[in-house]
């Protein structure tokens, strides 16, 4: 554990607050998880529950250890009650939605708490922007599934100190991770390079050149672990678009990035992926 965390605030339940609450209480650290939605953090804890009881089926994990991790994860329901050392938010990938967060846990949060962002496209210092105290700003980047993915990207913004940068490293590694320093830019690096993977797979799609099973199988026999399609059903359609909305706006509308209709016909019709039982493919409820 690192000896200047000890309580992890974590701002936003969907996918990637649940993964990154349960690679915290893994860790030791005390779990505060909040989302605007009640219903969305009572869900939360019962598939964070249900992610432990999987790992200890697969021997991964003790009983012991994932009893221990589960109690360590408490949620709260009013954002004042957000107090920790280090605040992780992972709410919608939306710039006025994050900074109005932060703006908020500023002020219900001590000075020397830490604040970081889990935003996967967003500029960093932009988030920052307003905030009393930018110098302890920070991103902080997770991969989905986030209690399994190793790598995290760590970002600095403009007026991040040296010494968060450096505690929020030790911090990453402290949770088994593998971080990386990044430079705050559009998609830092991972997003960045993979939306090409997405942005031409649905170029392909709308071409017709073949379907969405066939790119998928095709990439998974050429050695992605995972298809485009099926990746975008993981991440989320919805989570998935805003990131490369985001780039396209951050790289000045560059063509190459530009979303699809595709995706965006589907978030239109509440088709978002696995966490709402369809996406590119169907998802029966078990
Ligand atoms: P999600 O849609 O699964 O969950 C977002 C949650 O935030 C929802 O439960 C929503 O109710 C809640 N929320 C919205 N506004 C809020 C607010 N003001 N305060 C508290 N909670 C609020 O999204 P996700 O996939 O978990 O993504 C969250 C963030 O993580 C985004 O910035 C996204 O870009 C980033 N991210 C996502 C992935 C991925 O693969 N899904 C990977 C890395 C990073």
């Amino acid at each position: 554990m690192n000896h200047r965390i000890k309580t992890i605030g974590i701002a936003g339940a969907g996918t990637m607050g649940q993964g990154i609450a349960i690679s915290c209480a893994l860790a030791g650290y005390e779990t505060l998880l909040f989302d605007i939605n009640t219903e969305s953090s009572e869900k939360a804890i019962q598939q964070i529950r249900q992610s432990l009881d999987k790992s200890v089926s697969k021997a991964k994990l003790t009983r012991e250890a994932a009893e221990l991790s589960f109690a360590r994860i408490r949620r709260v329901t009013q954002l004042s009650k957000m107090k920790a050392d280090l605040i992780v938010e992972a709410v919608v990938e939306n710039l006025g939605v994050k900074r109005k967060l932060f703006l908020e846990l500023e002020d219900i949060n001590s000075p020397a708490s830490i604040l970081a962002t889990n935003t996967s496209s967003i500029s960093v210092t932009q988030i920052a922007a307003g905030l009393r105290d930018p110098s302890r700003f920070i991103g902080l980047h997770f991969f989905n599934p986030a209690h399994l993915m190793k790598l995290v990207e760590v970002i600095s913004g403009e007026l991040t100190k040296p010494e968060i940068a450096l505690t929020m490293m030790e911090f990453s590694k402290s949770l088994a991770k593998t971080p990386v320093q990044v430079k705050d830019s559009p998609g830092f690096i991972v997003n960045r390079v993979a939306r090409h993977f997405y942005v031409e797979s649905l170029k392909i799609l709308g071409e017709q050149v073949t379907d969405v099973e066939g790119i998928d199988k095709l990439m998974r026999s050429a050695g992605f672990k995972m298809g485009p399609f099926e990746l975008m059903d993981l991440i989320g359609i919805d989570v998935n678009y805003a990131v490369t909305t985001s780039v396209y706006e951050g790289f000045n509308r560059h063509p190459k990035f530009k979303p699809s209709e595709i995706q965006k016909n589907k978030i239109d019709q509440g088709l978002l992926g696995r966490k709402t039982g369809r996406g590119f493919y169907d998802y029966p409820k078990k």
